[in-house]
């Protein structure tokens, strides 16, 4: 007798797709074959939808505690589950104390445990006043610590120069932990945003012009020579760039540890739907243009891209109005959209295979940050399952979005692939614009494998 039982769906593994039951006990997976017999106290009938492992977003900002007026685990992960994603990393940096040291850790363990709805891993950061305290962040299960090389937005986290870069991936591979960098060089962005903000030349195009191509690939490289000589694994967040997935990929080649991460908006939006949107569409490293985007797109077809995160991170409507583009809070919403997205754009209309979608977003994350029991549907692993209707056709509006402030440059695109239901531990999370009101989320602590 099992928990449930889910008939006939089609399942998505990194080895491609085929037909399977599937039966859960206990939040796990405990059989997997063509047909099934036996009796469950539940069952599915999932005749014509896919089944993916639950996506693990591991970038997003989700601001608790402190800044739970910007999301909040309770939106964010409502958010998740209606997304098919049932495992977050949540950022170290917006919420407020950031997540420096075992104590601000534990308020956030605590704040995402009372509220989310599918499990979770916090990142540590790494900032000039905390290499001490890294000890105790990886104690407590920090997968690892990010920091940032050009300026953060935020007052309560500074950026890194190179020598504390340097002793913090010092500290970092001792401990056995992955630093993970926003990659922009601060000299030239500040100096470039300081000139044009002098000449009163502040709209989208100036921001644009303020952080190029070249920032972000000086200081990626600045980070591979940093790691090549700590011997400490790098993971490069948010890649804009063909150039920049190159030099990771040269640097992998010579067997650098280190691995990067591009996001839907890259791949999705560009350089001059920053000008038509706006506020909502800005990010940084900003939006490129469309051959830059085209190479990314090669480049994950090439698998010289690791994972693909959200970097969900929003804010109160009033902090996307400003005179000056500089002056607007940088960040994108759209951790609810991930898998859609890239089955919208990465499958139906670019024929990237569903197994290398599910490599990217699930398997290859669960393995990077080595997350127990995550990322693939194999016995033994927990029930996190995303069913998807492939063909569904659907247009994303504002009253879909389960944000804590429904913005998103999404909103009005046509979407083909339809997550239908979210399970977490083989409960339901999720089910056709439904989320569960239970918060069942998990600390995930890294396990090496
Ligand atoms: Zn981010």
């Amino acid at each position: 007798m099992y928990d449930l039982l889910i008939h006939d769906g089609i399942l998505v593994t990194s080895n491609g797709a085929k037909y399977a039951d599937l039966a859960i006990s206990d939040g796990k997976l405990v059989a997997i074959s063509p047909q099934l017999t036996g009796s469950a106290s539940e069952e599915i009938d999932a005749t014509g939808l896919h089944i993916f492992p639950g996506v693990i977003d591991a970038h997003v900002h989700f601001n608790e505690p402190g800044r739970t007026n910007w999301e909040g685990f309770a939106t964010g992960s409502r958010a998740l589950a209606a997304g098919g994603t049932t495992t977050f990393c949540d950022m170290p940096l917006n919420a407020s104390p950031p997540t420096l040291d075992a104590a601000s850790f534990a308020l956030k363990r605590e704040a995402s445990e009372a509220a989310s709805l599918v499990d979770f891993a916090l990142w540590g950061g790494l900032v000039p006043s905390n290499i001490e305290q890294l000890d105790e962040l990886a104690e407590c299960g920090a997968i690892g610590f990010k920091a940032f090389m050009s300026n953060s937005g935020i007052d309560d986290f500074d950026a890194v120069d190179d020598d504390t870069l340097q002793r913090g991936m010092e500290r970092a591979a001792r401990l056995g932990k992955l630093v993970a960098v926003h990659a922009e060089d601060d000299h030239l962005t500040t100096k470039l945003a300081r000139e044009a903000i002098k000449k009163g030349q502040t709209s989208v195009r100036d921001y644009l012009q303020a952080r190029p191509v070249s920032a972000e690939l000086d200081a990626i490289q600045r980070a591979i020579g940093i790691a090549e000589a700590t011997g400490c694994s790098l993971h490069i967040v948010h890649i804009s760039c063909g150039a920049g997935i190159s030099l990771v990929a040269e640097a992998r080649a010579r067997n650098v540890d280190v691995s990067c991460e591009t996001c839907p908006h890259y791949l999705v939006l560009t350089e001059e739907d920053m000008e038509r949107m706006g506020a909502v569409a800005k990010c940084s490293p900003p939006l490129r243009i469309k051959a830059e985007q085209e190479m990314l797109w090669e480049h994950l077809r090439m698998g010289h891209i690791q994972t693909i995160g959200s970097d969900h991170s929003p804010s109160p409507t009033t902090m996307k109005i400003a005179q000056s583009f500089f002056q607007v809070w940088g960040g994108i919403s759209g951790c609810q959209s991930l898998l859609s997205l890239l089955l919208t754009k990465g499958h139906h209309e670019r024929n990237l295979p569903l197994s290398l979608l599910t490599t990217l977003t699930a398997e290859a994350v669960a393995r990077r940050f080595q997350l127990p029991g995550k990322g693939k549907l194999v016995i033994g692993a927990d029930a996190d399952l995303a069913l998807v209707d492939l063909q569904a056709q659907t247009i994303l509006h504002t009253e879909d979005l389960h944000y804590r402030h429904q913005q998103s440059p999404y909103i009005g695109m046509s979407m083909r692939g339809q997550i239908t239901q979210t399970l977490l531990r083989g409960r339901t999370v999720y089910k056709q614009g439904q989320c569960s009101t239970q918060a069942h989320g998990q600390l995930l602590t890294p396990q090496r494998r």
